[in-house]
């Protein structure tokens, strides 16, 4: 199936020089929408996970049908100060200022083996962060699955330790 001709590409937003890669013209599109979590499912299956952890917001729209269909738990990986309990955080960079990402403690045990899913992997500084965060708490990552991989920005060097398996690709 051809999904690039399913994701809307917007120049300029958020801001000037951004090519917008949007998701929401494929998940909009039942049988794309299906295809995309098959695809990740086939992937998803042979890295024995038990865990997926999703970057909100849009990590959650694929990585929750992806791990009901592996039959592995959910972990979700928030902005700060929207999880109770005792949580988790590493601070990363963003091309303009910083940014945070909080898990539950207790979502992590040592030797649970999470899939990280998002929708797009752009400098990998967020799947990289999260990543951090599962190893910080003695859990394994057991590979990276996004919809999108905007492979000229390099996300794939810095998580170069990993197994990354992306669905789409974009210079
Ligand atoms: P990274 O941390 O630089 O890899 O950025 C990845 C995050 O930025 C993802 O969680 C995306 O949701 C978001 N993002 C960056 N560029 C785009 C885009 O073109 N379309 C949709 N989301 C984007």
């Amino acid at each position: 199936m051809d999904l690039k001709d399913k994701i809307q590409v917007y120049e300029d937003f958020p801001k000037d020089g951004i090519s917008f890669k949007d998701i929401n013209s494929l998940i909009l599109n039942p049988s794309a929408f299906q295809y995309v979590i098959d695809e990740m499912a086939k992937v998803a299956k042979a890295l024995d996970a038990n865990l997926v952890a999703i970057p909100e917001a849009r990590g959650y729209i694929f990585g929750t049908p992806l791990a009901y269909l592996i039959g592995a738990g959910l972990v979700p990986v928030r902005k700060p100060g929207k999880l109770p309990g005792e949580v988790s955080s590493v601070a990363y960079d963003l091309e303009y200022g910083s940014n945070i990402v909080e898990i539950q403690k207790n979502a992590i045990k040592p030797g649970d083996r999470a899939i990280v899913v998002d929708d797009l992997l752009a400098t990998g500084g967020t799947l990289m962060a999260t990543t951090r965060l599962i190893e910080k708490l003695g859990g394994e990552i057991a590979g990276i699955i996004t919809l999108i991989e905007l492979t000229e920005l390099g996300g794939r060097d810095l998580l170069k330790d990993y197994f990354v398996h992306s669905i789409v690709t974009y210079p």
